[in-house]
């Protein structure tokens, strides 16, 4: 009798033609965030093909979260399919939103053209053939193994390139990631096909403001130069604040390798009056500025907490006080995000890493991202800790211009998803 596994894989390979017309369709529903169109869109598309499998599907529209409104709902679909028996329910959560498209695009961006072995479009690794992997993984698994106990579920999310609070985290506040109703979570990110990623940085993100003296230019110094404040404050980054996070090194796995280390980006700076607009010629009037602000972007480990990471920066500014005469500021954070890191003895990595080297025969690499996904909204309000993100794409190619998949990627992640599905739901296999 032929493994049933081994049936599965067959089974997952012989919907190549299907695979990559789903991948094609869900690339030409254009669900740009912002402003986040289209979600109604995609996750009535999603209902049409699941509930023909024998999904149960529901609608949540995070009413209320950043960026919702009745131009711009934020809708999310949750399909579910029982199993004859008892059992664990395996979770596949994928966003369905795609960031703007830029410019340099050979190809349509909204288009899915496949060609030699790659489907090409916005979304196309990040992660809509992530998506389409995890459907046909759960349709031939379904086909192949129909007793199966327990629960799948696939569920379509909006936000998550904006913080998934109109996604995922407003599904963990409704409950659905519950650990009674949910047991293991794969999130299908672009992470290769040989690659398990156990979870991501945290992110601490503020404004500091530095505050001056409004005066003529041609007379500083009856005034106060916020500027130079800031210059004060970014010489204190520079001196102490960059070497020690970098003399800092985290047991993550996190890709690549610089990462490994807390990090922090300036994003803006902007100080004194606005710039004169380039077309209208205006020369700036000559004053003193009187504000400069700018907002950092810092990125801390698990052996790091936000509190200690405010703290670390309040305490450069609060010195700077002490040293400076008439320095002054105003520190607002903006948001806060956890690091998140599952276990490697946690049922899901054991099971994804046993099915990597069924399919591939080869032992997968452990990875961590940089930035974070919607795995800190499933670890911090759904207070599910048994969660991976898990699936085919190369991440370099997330957010470029020609982005894509290919379609040999898409197979293999699914056939490792399906031999998950069946080592989870199938406790009576031979
Ligand atoms: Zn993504």
């Amino acid at each position: 009798m032929p493994d049933p596994a081994d049936a599965l894989s067959t089974r997952i390979a012989n919907k190549r033609d299907d695979l990559i017309a789903l991948t094609q369709e869900l690339i030409r529903i254009p669900t740009l965030n912002p402003p986040g169109e289209n979600y109604h869109a995609i996750c009535d598309y999603l209902e049409r093909r699941l509930r023909k499998r024998g999904f149960h599907c529901v609608f949540e529209r995070a009413t209320g979260a950043p960026g919702d409104s009745d131009a711009y709902p934020r809708w999310n679909i949750i399909a579910r399919r029982e199993g004859k028996r008892a059992g664990d329910c395996v979770h596949f959560n994928s966003h369905t939103d795609v960031v703007e498209v830029g410019l340099g695009w050979t190809f349509d961006p909204f288009g899915g053209e496949l060609k030699d072995g790659r489907i090409y479009g916005r979304g196309a690794c990040d992660m809509k053939g992530g998506l389409a992997s995890s459907i046909i993984a759960a349709e031939a698994f379904i086909e192949e193994c129909s007793d199966y106990a327990g629960a799948i579920e696939i569920s379509g999310t909006a936000d998550e390139e904006s913080g998934g609070y109109g996604g995922v985290a407003h599904l963990a506040q409704l409950g659905y990631f519950d650990p009674k109703r949910v047991q293991h979570v794969i999130i299908p990110e672009p992470l290769n096909p040989d690659r398990i990623c156990l979870g991501h940085r945290g992110g601490w993100w503020a404004e500091i403001e530095t505050f001056g003296e409004i005066a003529h230019g041609s007379m500083p110094f009856l005034g106060d130069c916020a500027v130079r404040h800031m210059g004060a404050v970014l010489e204190k980054f520079e001196t102490d604040l960059f070497p020690a996070m970098a003399a800092r090194h985290t047991e993550m796995p996190v890709v690549p390798e610089g990462a490994r280390s807390s990090t922090m980006n300036i994003n803006s700076i902007h100080g004194g009056q606005g710039e004169p607009d380039e077309e209208s010629g205006a020369l700036p009037s000559h004053c003193v500025p009187d504000s400069c602000r700018i907002i950092i972007d810092r990125r801390y480990l698990i052996e790091e907490d936000a509190d200690g990471v405010a703290a670390e920066v309040t305490g450069l500014l609060d010195g700077l006080k002490a040293s400076r005469s008439d320095f002054d500021y105003k520190l607002t954070e903006l948001n806060r995000v956890v690091p998140s890191m599952t276990d490697k003895s946690a049922p899901i990595v054991t099971t994804v890493d046993q099915a990597i080297r069924d399919v591939t025969g080869k032992p997968p690499e452990y990875v961590a991202s940089p930035g974070s996904y919607d795995q800190k909204h499933i670890d911090r309000i759904g207070k599910l800790k048994n969660c991976i993100a898990y699936g085919p794409g190369i991440l370099e190619l997330a957010h470029k211009p020609d982005e894509w998949i290919g379609v040999d990627d898409m197979i293999t992640s699914a056939q490792v998803i399906g031999h998950s599905l069946f080592a989870l739901l199938t406790p009576n296999k031979t």
